[in-house]
């Protein structure tokens, strides 16, 4: 059975306490590989190597991190039908979306920043006989904490910023879905990056979490993951005085007026709300609709859904468009999700089961005659459940958007222009999409408000996440 170890100075290592937890192929139940279970010595081992390689790397040249960055994007590239397999072994996802989506976004992300990093300028200021410049330094030893749902892509899109800009990373993939992280040990060592640069750290999250945070040689934590684990790294990282940056979960609303472009939005929002079976923390989950033309979207909304689930199936196959949810407890939780919803008064107009006798398949499911303060739309289900609440105005529209703790992302679909900005300006959260979901520049802040998110990741974003600024003052003498 394939055995996932740590990478740490650039060797694969098995976890100090030698003791290893099962990873299973949601699709099947089976258990495929075992991950190594870490706790603090193996963190504290790879801060040894982080200090190690730290000051090499911090003077190493831009120009050739820059280099050694990219090549990582080239070998992800190379290898991307392998890792995209591996992706949708270990998660569950449509293969059609891990080969178009999650390998060539990681590969992307390398990219991405290799680019930023190019064009990273700091301020200047020259006027009345002083110049203030700003340099930026690397932080030192960082911490990067990653979750599940976009496995790859999202370790990347931390650790590819925290290495350019010239830190020694702890890196903590989501133990549920350790495979593609584990290859990038390799990859890094074939781009020629130093040990002891990059190391990851695999295992249950709690173990290693306080020394992963807590340790004085780490100087920041970017964590991507629940709210409710959030706040432990916040308070942890609080108590520390540790820079953290914070990801979260989202219940985003979708609000489509009657005025929109019917059809547009239509499939997007079914793609919003049932994309990686519902796992993304930017799913359109609340669904509110015009009451004009609520009863003929749910129809259709309803037909779209039952001809995604006709293609719910095995992940392998490239023609499958919805996969397995991530794990046995994830699935236990999405089922006790829906029937709370039924609890509450909720009609299920679709779905609402499991899909298959094997596996953790849960059918994309409909339902609607929720209130929008119930615990169903209150709470982040983050799997395949999409809820229907008609509005009247505009007004109710925003105020019910609103009403949660979170303010992750949001869109709202409309042809009119007056009104698309009016109500993209009211809606608290840190992205709102208009006559779109999910569009992404990789150069805009990204996060979100309330309990969805601390700080912003992108672009420069990242980069100034991941460097201390210091101001340099010089007083010329004379008249200058
Ligand atoms: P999770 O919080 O359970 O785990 C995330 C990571 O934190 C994992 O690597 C885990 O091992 C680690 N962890 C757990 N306990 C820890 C501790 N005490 N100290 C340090 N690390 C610890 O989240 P999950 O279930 O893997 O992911 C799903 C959640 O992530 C959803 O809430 C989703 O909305 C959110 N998410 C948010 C974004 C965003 O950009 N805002 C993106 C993707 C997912």
């Amino acid at each position: 059975m394939k055995k996932i170890l740590n990478f740490i100075n650039g060797e694969y290592v098995e976890s100090v306490s030698g003791e290893w937890l099962d990873n299973t192929n949601p699709a099947t139940g089976e258990v495929y590989s075992q991950v190594t279970n870490s706790n603090d010595k193996d963190v504290l081992n790879a801060i040894k190597a982080a200090k190690g390689a730290q000051e090499n790397w911090t003077r190493t040249s831009v120009e050739k991190r820059v280099e050694i960055i990219r090549k990582m994007a080239t070998l992800i590239k190379e290898r991307e039908e392998e890792l995209a397999l591996m992706e949708t072994i270990d998660n569950g996802k449509p293969i059609s979306v891990s080969s178009s989506v999650d390998i060539p976004r990681a590969s992307r992300n390398f990219e991405f920043f290799a680019d930023v990093m190019t064009q990273y300028s700091t301020d200047s200021y020259n006027e009345h006989g002083v110049l203030n410049y700003v340099k930026r330094y690397p932080l030192g030893i960082v911490t990067c904490i990653s979750p599940w749902n976009l496995p790859m892509y999202l370790f990347t899109w931390k650790i590819a910023p925290a290495l350019i800009t010239g830190n020694c990373v702890l890196a903590k993939p989501s133990e549920v879905t350790p495979m593609t992280a584990s290859i990038l040990g390799e990859i890094a060592n074939k781009a020629g990056m130093p040990a002891g640069v990059l190391n990851i750290i695999h295992g249950e999250g709690h173990r290693v979490g306080d020394e992963l945070v807590t340790n004085p040689a780490v100087k920041a934590v970017s964590f991507t993951g629940s709210t409710a684990t959030g706040k432990v790294i916040s308070k942890l990282a609080g108590e520390h005085l540790k820079k953290c940056s914070l990801e979260m979960g989202g219940k985003n609303p979708n609000i489509i007026f009657d005025d929109c472009d019917y059809n547009k939005a239509l499939s997007t929002s079914v793609a919003a709300a049932f994309a990686n079976q519902g796992q993304i923390c930017l799913c359109g989950s609340r669904i509110f609709v015009e009451k004009s033309i609520y009863e003929k979207f749910k129809n259709d909304f309803v037909e779209k859904a039952k001809s995604l689930a006709s293609k719910q199936g095995d992940p392998q196959d490239p023609k499958t468009r919805q996969g397995a949810l991530v794990s046995e407890a994830h699935f236990n939780k999405v089922m006790s999700c829906i029937q709370q919803a039924v609890d509450e008064g909720g009609k299920i107009l679709c779905g609402g089961e499991r899909h298959g006798d094997k596996g953790f398949f849960v059918q994309p499911t409909v339902i609607e005659g929720l209130s929008h303060e119930c615990v169903t739309n209150q709470e982040e289900i983050f799997g395949p459940v999409g809820v229907l609440i008609p509005f009247e105005t505009e007004e109710e529209a925003i105020i019910m958007a609103n009403s949660t703790k979170y303010g992750l992302g949001a869109s709202l679909w409309t042809e009119n222009v007056n009104k698309a900005h009016r109500v993209a300006d009211k809606i608290d959260s840190g992205i709102v999409w208009i006559n779109t979901w999910m569009l992404r520049d990789l150069r805009i802040p990204f996060g979100g408000m309330k309990e969805s998110g601390m700080g912003r990741e992108g672009g420069t974003y990242s980069l100034n996440f991941f460097t201390e600024p210091k101001n340099i003052c010089l007083k010329f003498n004379g008249d200058l």
